[in-house]
């Protein structure tokens, strides 16, 4: 998605595992070009931690004592656990890793805005970023290798769709960048708006974000927590369902169906309709402020016209809409809207009775836009 401030665009329970395995497994390499066989210790939850140390003759707690190294003291090696006994340590190195994928490259901007390449363990990459503003410690996670949706602004869906990422993935992007900070410091916001469809790839986003939230892990209140959309009804009522008061976050982009299938094309299939009756849904269950995003492109979606279909699109509606003026992208023909284009679409939606909000571009020295860092990255 396409990179905004603090909540960023760029370019969102315990489901509980199956016992001793963990899901999607994806074949790792090691540095000689040997399949490493060892699993995933992010992709195990608990429970099934505490399986695994019961069949090792431990007693179940050590599973918690290895998780709160992992997630709350930052460790990446076994070998730091240093309250473990020693055989232990050694079984788990033979059995698991914690971190799994590499850090291909990272950026860092003088705003406070790091950005990392992500390598996985099959050669794919994505990219995830945090964001130090004021007290707040955000992160923009992604969920996706490439993207199937296709938003025509956008790098990361310039290729299409690799594969989801596992849950165990996920969260590593997010201990990656927790890790950047000072000991005394935490996350305090996650944004699943990095590459990719988050509500594509539901279960693993759902799994990971259990234990950002839980205590035992990152600790961070799902209301401080955002999952973006292009917006997938079926999905977006799954969500529902899972009753966790998530903010949801879905990008119109267009106030019109005709215009929204350019930029947009799986809205083809669905329609601007049936996405806000199922935002409107996800409301009545989690009584959650939705939140529209809007990237404004100069000369396509900018027009007065524009701005007063979507104001009469979102009036009757408790909505904060996020306006957020396009990062140009190498390779991609879109334009930053004019000064004058985004004062006076602004204004009609102020006086059209619309909550809206204008997002500085964080991180623009950094190619902050989703996708790009890895796009610039492969040979042209
Ligand atoms: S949904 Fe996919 S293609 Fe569209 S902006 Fe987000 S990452 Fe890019």
């Amino acid at each position: 998605m396409v990179w905004i401030n603090s909540f960023f665009l760029f370019g969102g329970l315990a489901l509980d595992l199956p016992v001793f395995s963990s899901p999607q497994p994806v074949p790792s390499l090691s540095a000689s070009g040997s399949a490493d066989s060892r699993q995933h210790l992010l992709d195990w939850d608990l429970q099934t931690l505490k399986h695994w140390m019961v069949e090792k003759g431990q007693p179940a707690f050590r599973a918690k004592q290895v998780l709160h190294w992992v997630y709350q003291r930052r460790a990446t090696e076994f070998a730091e656990m240093t309250d473990l006994p020693k055989q232990l340590r050694e079984d788990l190195a033979l059995a698991f890793v914690v971190y799994r994928c590499e850090q291909a490259d990272g950026v860092c901007s003088p705003d406070g805005t790091d950005k990392l390449l992500i390598r996985l363990s099959d050669g794919g990459e994505v990219e995830c970023v945090l964001l130090r503003d004021g007290s707040r410690r955000s992160i923009c996670v992604s969920s996706q290798v490439g993207c199937a949706m296709g938003c025509v602004f956008c790098a990361s869906g310039l290729d299409g769709v690799d594969r989801n990422l596992t849950r165990g993935e996920i969260l590593e992007q997010m201990l990656r960048l927790q890790a950047r900070l000072e000991s005394d410091q935490r996350l305090s916001h996650i944004v699943m708006m990095g590459m990719g469809e988050p509500l594509a790839n539901l279960d693993s986003v759902l799994s990971a974000l259990e234990v950002a939230r839980s205590a035992e892990g990152l600790g961070i209140s799902p209301r401080r927590v955002t999952i973006s959309t292009v917006g997938l009804p079926a999905a977006i009522d799954r969500l529902s369902q899972a009753g966790v008061p998530y903010n949801l976050a879905v990008s119109l982009h267009a106030p019109n169906d005709a215009l929204r299938s350019q930029l947009v094309p799986v809205n083809k299939k669905i329609g601007i309709d049936a996405i806000l009756d199922a935002s409107d849904r996800y409301f009545a269950a989690n009584g959650r402020r939705l939140t529209f995003e809007y990237v404004l492109l100069g000369g396509v979606n900018d027009s007065d016209e524009c701005a007063m279909q979507l104001a009469s699109l979102l009036r009757r509606r408790t909505v904060m809409l996020n306006v957020i003026p396009y990062n140009l992208v190498s390779g991609l023909p879109y334009k930053t809207p004019s000064a004058s284009s985004i004062s006076r679409f602004k204004e009609i939606l102020i006086n059209g009775g619309i909550n809206v909000m204008f997002r500085q571009r964080k991180g623009s020295e950094i190619d902050a836009a989703c996708g790009q860092l890895r796009r610039n990255r492969r040979p042209k």
